[in-house]
């Protein structure tokens, strides 16, 4: 029998948004034109990642200080043990943590030579995502989340060794998972059985990545074994050309996604921002989450 999932108001729903370390002063502040646009959904936490596209810890050091000097928001950093030893991930560990970090989404990060090549780690590093975790644990008491992988990670074999991965990571001290984006919501939830059957009992979050743009969108799924579904093209069809209708049908299809899942139990998603307010909150607005200023004067969605 499939377990009760009682239905989640989507009212009530937790939200936590992820961003990305500027690269250039323009994308900086767009950023915290975007922070300060979020805050007032007042999400469980936001989180900052490492690492990815050639950038080093220093991006995302300077941003993670700044959300914890400047803004009430709980922030997480991402962390990856790629290409670095034990000792270099520990000092990395000891300067955030310094910053304030008590929250970490510990990865394993791409292969250095960039998806597709073979990941190799490093002689004197952490083998993978499960050894870094264990190796966190030991550094502090921080809250760990870690990654999951609906449609399975691409370098994976099978579903159960992908499974088999999540579970050393629980068993090491994760306490959630936050997935990579997916847009076919019975592949969530017949992973969701599955990670259960396992004995996985950690909040599995679903990564929500509302489409800025489908084509850009499609090439980035395809390096990380997500799939778009067809039916997304038939939405997006004739807005070519559009910014306000394609940004329509965009928040229309990430909040049908968040309530679809809501029916089936699920109260907790990770919004991939990218670094881009007006989307996500049209998305949350369509759902019924209004930010603090909105609730407090009693405005209607
Ligand atoms: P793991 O959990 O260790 O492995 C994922 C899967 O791959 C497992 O199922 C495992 O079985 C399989 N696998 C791992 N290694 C091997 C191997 N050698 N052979 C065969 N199978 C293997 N990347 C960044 O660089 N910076 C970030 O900030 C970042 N944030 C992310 C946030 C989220 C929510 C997600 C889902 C991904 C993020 N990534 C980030 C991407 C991530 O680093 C890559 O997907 C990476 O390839 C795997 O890291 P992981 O921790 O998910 O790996």
């Amino acid at each position: 029998t499939k377990p009760e999932r009682p239905i989640a108001k989507t009212s009530d729903l937790k939200v936590s948004f992820e961003f990305f370390p500027p690269k250039s002063p323009d994308m900086e502040e767009q950023l915290w034109q975007t922070v300060r646009a979020l805050e007032p959904f007042e999400p469980d936490f936001v989180s900052v990642t490492y690492g990815a596209g050639g950038t080093t810890r220093e991006p995302t050091l300077s941003t993670v200080k700044r959300l914890i000097e400047d803004t009430p928001l709980a922030t997480a950093s991402h962390l990856t043990c790629v290409g670095a030893t034990r000792e270099e991930v520990q000092t990395v560990v000891e300067e955030f943590q310094a910053a304030g970090v008590r929250h970490f989404v510990a990865l394993r990060g791409d292969p250095q030579g960039g998806v597709g090549t073979r990941y190799a780690p490093h002689p004197g590093g952490f083998a993978n995502a499960a050894d870094l975790v264990a190796g966190l644990r030991d550094m502090g008491d921080f809250e760990i989340s870690v990654s999951a992988y609906p449609e399975r990670h691409p370098e994976s074999e099978s579903d159960s060794v992908d499974l088999d991965m999540l579970k050393k990571k629980v068993d090491a001290g994760a306490t959630r998972a936050l997935t990579q984006f997916f847009f076919d919501n019975d592949i969530f939830e017949r992973y969701l059985d599955r990670v259960r059957a396992a004995g996985i009992t950690i909040p599995i979050v679903p990564g929500i990545m509302p489409i800025q743009n489908l084509t850009q969108l499609k090439r980035f799924a395809s390096m990380c074994g997500a799939t778009v579904p067809a039916v997304l093209d038939a939405r997006f069809e004739g807005t070519e050309g559009d910014a306000m209708a394609r940004a329509a049908v965009a928040a229309d299809v990430a909040a049908e996604q968040i309530a679809d899942l809501a029916q089936r139990g699920v109260n907790e998603f990770h919004i991939y921002t990218m670094n881009r307010a007006p989307l996500t909150i049209a998305m949350l607005e369509r759902l019924g989450i209004k930010g603090r200023v909105a609730r407090m004067s009693g405005a209607a969605a």
